[in-house]
C-alpha cells in the first residue's frame, strides 16, 4: 500500500524541480521548439499535485474545481509542447477547442459542486485523453520513431491507460479496494511519467539538435549534397562493402567546364545557382543506392556500387547529356553548362585515395581532350 498523500507531495516537488531545472537550462539560450511550453506544463502539473496535497488541510470546495482546471491546462500545454516539437502545423485548430471545452466542463462541474469522486473521474478521464494524445504523437503509425520516442510514447500510453482505469474505478464506489488499487497504479504511472518524460523531453531535444549538427557537419549548404568529408566516408564504406560482396565499384569525378566564365559573366550568385542546378541534375540522374558528393568548388564525385566499367561509362554519359539539357537562369539568356567526367572501376588492391587519383587523371584527360566528355581511367599499374 502506498501512502498516497505523501506520494503526491513527492510528485509535486519532483515535477516542479524538473521545471526549475529546465528554466535554468533554457535561460539565456535559444531553446528547442516546445521546450518552454513543456517547462510550464511540468510546473503546472507539479502545482496541481501540491494543491492536491494541501487539500485535506484546506477545506475549500472551490479548490477542487481549480485543481481540476489546472490539470486540464497543464496536460494541454504538454500536448502543445509535443505538437510544436514535432512541427505540427494545424495543432492549434484541434487542441485549443479541445482544451477550452475540457476546461469549461471541469470548471462547470466544479462550480456546480459535483461530488469529489465524480469530479476526480472527470478530470482523470481528461488527463488520460490528453496523455493518449501525447502517446499518439510519439508513436503514430507511418513514421519512423526513434527508440527514445517509442519509450516515451509507450510510457505516455501506460499512463493514459492507468489513469483511465482509475477514472472508471472512481465511478464504481462499491469496490473501494479496486478503486484504491487503481489509484495507486495511476500514481505509480504518474511517477514513471515524471521521470521518463522529465528526462525524455530534454533527451528528445538533444537528439534533434545532434541530428541537426550531424546534418550541418556532413552536408554542403549550397547544393544539399554530402560534403567532401561525408562523401569520402560513404565512398570508403561502399568500397569495403564491395570488397566483402565481391562486387565491382565504380567511381567518377566530375568538373563543370569553364565554370569561372559563369561567375565572370553573370556574377557569383548565378555561379551558385549553376552549382545548385548541377547538383539537382546529378541527383536526378543517379539511383537511390548511388552516392554523390561535392568535393569542393565545382568538383563533384560519385560512387556506383555493383557497376562495372561499361555501366559506369553509360551512367556518366547519361549525366553528361542531362547537364547539357539543364538550364541556369541568368540575368541574360538562359545558360547551359557542360561537364567533364573521369571514370574508374576500383581495383580490389587499391585504396580509395589511389582510385580518386586515377579518376582525377581521367578527368584531366577529358579536359585536355576538349571537355564535355567522359574519359576512362587506366587500370592500376601493378608492381612487378
Ligand atoms: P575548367 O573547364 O578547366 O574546369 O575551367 P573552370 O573555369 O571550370 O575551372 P577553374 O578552376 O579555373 O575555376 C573554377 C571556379 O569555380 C573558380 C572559383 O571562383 C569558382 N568557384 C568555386 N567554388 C565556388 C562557389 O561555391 N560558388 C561560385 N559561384 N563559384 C565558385
Ligand atoms: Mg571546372
Ligand atoms: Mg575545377
Amino acid at each position: 500500500m502506498i501512502d498516497i498523500h505523501s506520494f503526491l507531495l513527492a510528485l509535486g516537488i519532483g515535477n516542479i524541480a524538473f521545471a526549475v531545472l529546465m528554466a535554468g537550462y533554457t535561460h539565456g539560450a535559444a531553446p528547442s521548439p516546445g521546450l518552454r511550453l513543456w517547462m510550464w506544463a511540468r510546473f503546472g502539473i507539479g502545482m496541481c499535485q501540491l494543491l492536491g496535497w494541501c487539500r485535506p488541510f484546506l477545506d475549500v470546495p472551490v479548490l477542487n474545481g481549480i485543481e481540476g482546471a489546472g490539470w486540464v491546462l497543464a496536460v494541454s500545454l504538454e500536448v502543445a509542447a509535443y505538437c510544436i516539437f514535432f512541427g505540427f502545423e494545424r495543432w492549434r485548430r484541434v487542441l485549443l477547442p479541445m482544451a477550452a471545452l475540457a476546461l469549461a466542463i471541469v470548471l462547470a462541474a466544479g462550480s456546480a459542486g459535483a461530488p469529489v469522486p465524480y469530479l476526480t473521474a472527470l478530470v482523470a478521464a481528461m488527463v488520460a485523453l490528453f496523455a493518449a494524445a501525447m502517446a499518439w504523437i510519439l508513436l503514430r503509425p507511418r513514421r519512423r520513431a526513434s527508440l527514445l520516442q517509442r519509450i516515451i510514447g509507450l510510457n505516455d500510453a501506460l499512463f493514459a491507460v492507468s489513469v483511465a482505469l482509475w477514472a472508471a474505478s472512481c465511478l464504481s464506489s462499491d469496490v473501494p479496494l479496486g478503486q484504491r488499487t487503481a489509484q495507486e497504479t495511476a500514481y505509480l504511472a504518474g511517477y514513471l511519467l515524471m521521470i521518463v518524460n522529465g528526462f525524455g523531453f530534454l533527451l528528445l531535444c538533444k537528439e534533434k539538435d545532434d541530428a541537426e549538427m550531424a546534418r550541418l557537419a556532413t552536408t554542403d549548404s549550397l547544393t544539399g549534397l554530402p560534403n567532401r568529408h561525408a562523401f569520402l566516408e560513404r565512398a570508403e564504406h561502399a568500397r569495403q562493402a564491395a570488397l566483402r560482396q565481391r562486387q565491382p565499384l565504380a567511381l567518377a569525378m566530375m568538373d563543370i567546364d569553364h565554370f569561372k566564365q559563369i561567375n565572370d559573366r553573370f556574377g557569383h550568385a548565378t555561379g551558385d545557382e549553376a552549382l545548385a542546378v548541377f547538383a539537382h541534375t546529378l541527383r536526378a540522374t543517379l539511383r537511390a543506392h548511388e552516392t554523390v558528393g561535392r568535393l569542393g568548388g565545382e568538383e563533384f564525385a560519385m560512387v556506383l556500387p555493383g557497376t562495372d566499367l561499361s555501366g559506369a561509362q553509360q551512367a556518366a554519359e547519361r549525366l553528361r547529356l542531362a547537364v547539357r539539357e539543364a538550364t541556369v537562369i541568368t540575368s541574360g539568356a538562359a545558360y547551359t553548362m557542360t561537364v567533364s567526367v573521369g571514370v574508374v572501376v576500383l581495383d580490389p588492391n587499391e585504396t580509395l585515395g589511389m582510385a580518386l587519383a586515377r579518376a582525377d587523371h581521367a578527368l584531366y584527360a577529358a579536359k585536355s581532350g576538349g571537355r564535355d566528355r567522359v574519359e576512362v581511367g587506366h587500370p592500376q599499374q601493378r608492381r612487378a
